[in-house]
């Protein structure tokens, strides 16, 4: 199916339909532009309301609330959407497809922030995407919804699975099933909160028979999490088990020779540690992963707890 790309005439129109709607800013989100694109005028109300909201101080206020330890803040800027007309005449507009980066380029630094400026925004946009995907026709044919991530979009740390299984694909959610809950426990152990930490899988279709993703499905999903680690930018990525490290990390090396020290994808440092479905089934290894968060937990400035 061709990709629908608008071109500059069609977003000038866009950006005077806002005008005339009376919206004077919008977030310098470029992907933004050719999604909302496809909204009606309707959707449009609702993205002026939005976009006022993001250019309050009391809205910036906010974004800081709740924030926990593991969060950062943002800082949500604006430009007038004359400066922003005058950049879609000068350049390409690029959708959320074109900013996917190669799964190889794991060294370049993360854009500036201005490119995620308005973060929840742009997830829920790209998570819109992700819904309609159909790249894996066996995947997108027998999933009953896809998973996009669940958390504190501005979190410190992010922990990288593998794929949904059945819960998983039920709830819409990752990490809910009985390797779910014990993730909650190392969180919990760890003294995070689930709803200060960012999680988010490999894949975003349950494989069928929760069998291992193949090589084409992780690289058709690699745009996906890519750009939610792009729009993210955490410090550190956790990634659990083989399956997230190679992705991740494009090695062969075993979580036993990688474990133990930080890695590097972009801009976030990466620890490695066992998938807890892998905890489930060998009770021993539970060791090594605290043995991991406490890495994790000092080198953040968290003091470890005792036990
Ligand atoms: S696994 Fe990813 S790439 Fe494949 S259909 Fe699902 S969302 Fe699309």
């Amino acid at each position: 199916m061709t990709r629908y790309q608008p071109t500059t005439k069609d977003v000038l129109q866009f950006l005077r339909s806002l005008k005339d709607a009376g919206v004077t800013e919008i977030p310098r989100v470029h992907v933004e532009l050719s999604e909302a694109w496809r909204r009606t005028s309707a959707e449009s109300a609702v993205a002026k309301s939005d976009v006022s909201s993001s250019a309050s101080p009391n809205t910036a206020g906010s974004e800081g609330q709740g924030i926990g330890r593991a969060s950062k803040p943002r800082t949500p800027g604006v430009v007038a959407a004359k400066q922003v007309m005058e950049d879609v005449q000068s350049k390409p507009i690029q959708d959320s497809t074109a900013l996917g980066l190669a799964p190889t380029q794991i060294d370049g630094a993360y854009p500036s922030r201005s490119q995620s400026e308005n973060l929840d925004r742009a997830l829920a946009i790209l998570s819109e995407e992700v819904s309609q995907c159909q790249a894996c026709p066996e995947l997108s044919k027998i999933r009953t919804q896809t998973v996009f991530g669940v958390g504190d979009p501005r979190a410190r740390v992010v922990f990288f699975g593998e794929a949904p299984g059945a819960d998983e694909d039920r709830i819409g959610e990752p990490f809910v099933g009985k390797a779910g809950q014990l993730l909650d426990r190392i969180l919990s152990a760890s003294t995070f909160r689930r709803d200060e930490v960012y999680i988010l899988n490999t894949l975003k279709c349950r494989p069928p028979g929760n069998r291992n993703p193949n090589d084409v499905e992780i690289q058709n999903c690699g745009r996906f999490w890519q750009r939610q680690l792009e729009l993210i930018q955490p410090e550190y990525v956790v990634c659990l088990g083989a399956i997230a490290v190679r992705t991740l990390l494009q090695t062969d090396r075993s979580i036993a020779k990688l474990r133990g020290d930080f890695h590097r994808y972009r801009g976030s440092k990466v620890l490695v540690t066992y998938h807890p479905a892998y905890l489930l089934r060998n009770e021993s290894a539970k060791r090594l992963v605290w043995e991991d968060m406490k890495l994790l937990l000092s080198d953040m400035g968290i003091e470890v707890p005792k036990s």
